[in-house]
């Protein structure tokens, strides 16, 4: 059983999907590992480092010769994969509502692709996580990168020239990102707000010390889609959610959305109104922008200036931090790829409800049900 871990090429990836831990990890397991020259080095993982871990490291077309098994951040080209074995696994984040024309690529090649953002949202998938994992980090940058580009300070703080007030940080969107947003803008001393579409997410909002900002009393609504993910919201509740936006919107400093629904694009949360009502000055940092935006205006990739605003569309949030983004998203894969590991067969063997959750292609057809519906 041979792993390859290729180098991402996509524009400003720094992760990789393996580091020098999990390589030696999965050589406990029995495989071989074969790592491209240089994956690690914009994540601070030298290829010295996987050598000393006992990986092979070599150039891209020896990494992948005869690999049972192709681990990557991000889906590698399937024209670039040439040599993996016929059949092989292909483990990474693979876009597959965003890129389909590589889901089929990968059929037509006859590789298994694995899509680790399809994992199902059960206790005992949690390790396995990569959305998790990356959107606890991206919570926590957002929230620096908001400091940053912010021209005041967050905590309050009293010296002799005088009192400079508490920043107001409103986070929309309390999954795991918003969670690690409170958290973190918390502990940088700024008074938090809150506020998602799942009623769950209220008590969790009060216990990080933030205030809940809730829709009320319309009739028929928990917010809660399938699988704990949001689903998408009536016409009403999405006015009154935009009037109860708009009063608290204007006084707020710095605005962190994170609002997903998985398979379409991001909920419009912020329009151009909204944000000539704050303060100029003002951040809002939209981690949605690259499933089109929670903020009217914001551009993937750029900081733009509106009314005085600034708002900072970063792309892959969680690869400004590659290092720990790399260690967390190698973790998952070797948990799930560790998890199912026969040791008879010496390679891994999914189960049914994992494996049918998370594999996009199989005989060389797209297999995926939430692709076929
Ligand atoms: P997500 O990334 O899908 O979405 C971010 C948040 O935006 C969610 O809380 C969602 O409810 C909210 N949202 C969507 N539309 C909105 C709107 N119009 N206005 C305001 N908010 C809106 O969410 P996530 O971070 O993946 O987490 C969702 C839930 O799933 C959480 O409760 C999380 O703890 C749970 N979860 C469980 C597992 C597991 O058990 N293995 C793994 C991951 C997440």
């Amino acid at each position: 059983m041979k792993i390859a871990v290729l180098k991402e090429h996509a524009d400003g990836e720094r992760r990789v999907a393996a580091t020098p831990e999990t390589a030696r990890k999965f050589i406990a397991l029995g495989a071989t590992v074969a790592v491209e020259a240089g994956a690690g080095l914009a994540a601070t993982y030298a290829d010295q480092a996987y050598a000393d871990a006992g990986a092979s490291v070599a150039d891209r077309a020896t990494t992948l010769a005869g690999a049972d098994i192709v681990l990557g951040v991000q889906g590698p080209d399937p024209a670039s994969l040439t040599g993996a074995a016929s059949g092989a696994w292909i483990v990474a984040g693979l876009n597959p509502f965003g890129d389909r024309a590589r889901v089929d690529a990968y059929a037509a090649a006859g590789y298994e692709a694995l899509a680790m953002e399809f994992m199902p949202r059960i206790t005992r998938a949690q390790s396995m996580d990569i959305l998790s994992s990356q959107s606890n980090l991206a919570g926590y940058k957002a929230v620096l990168d908001a400091a940053s580009e912010y021209g005041r300070a967050f905590p309050m703080m009293m010296t002799a020239a005088g009192t400079v007030s508490a920043a107001k940080a409103f986070v929309m969107g309390v999954g795991v990102a918003g969670l690690q947003a409170i958290a973190t803008a918390r502990r940088l001393g700024a008074q938090v707000s809150a506020t998602d579409v799942r009623s769950a997410t209220k008590e969790q909002i009060q216990s990080l010390g933030a205030k809940p900002i809730f829709v009320e009393n319309v009739a028929g609504i928990e917010g809660e889609g399938s699988g704990g993910y949001a689903g998408e919201m009536s016409d009403e509740y999405k006015a009154a959610q935009a009037e109860l936006v708009s009063a608290h919107i204007a006084k707020q400093d710095i605005v962190i959305t994170t609002a997903l629904i998985p398979g379409r694009p991001a909920p419009r949360l912020i329009s151009d109104a909204q944000v000539a009502s704050m303060k100029p000055g003002s951040v809002i940092i939209d981690l949605a922008v690259e499933q089109g935006g929670n903020v009217e205006g914001a551009v993937a990739g750029e900081i733009v200036e509106r009314h005085g605003v600034k708002i900072v569309g970063h792309r892959n949030v969680a690869s400004r931090l590659p290092a720990d983004a790399s260690a967390l998203f190698s973790r998952n894969l070797y948990n799930f790829l560790s998890t199912f590991w026969d040791k008879d067969a010496g390679r891994p063997v999914l189960d049914e409800e994992i494996g049918d959750a998370v594999r996009l292609t199989q005989g060389g057809q797209v297999v995926n049900t939430r692709l076929l519906g």
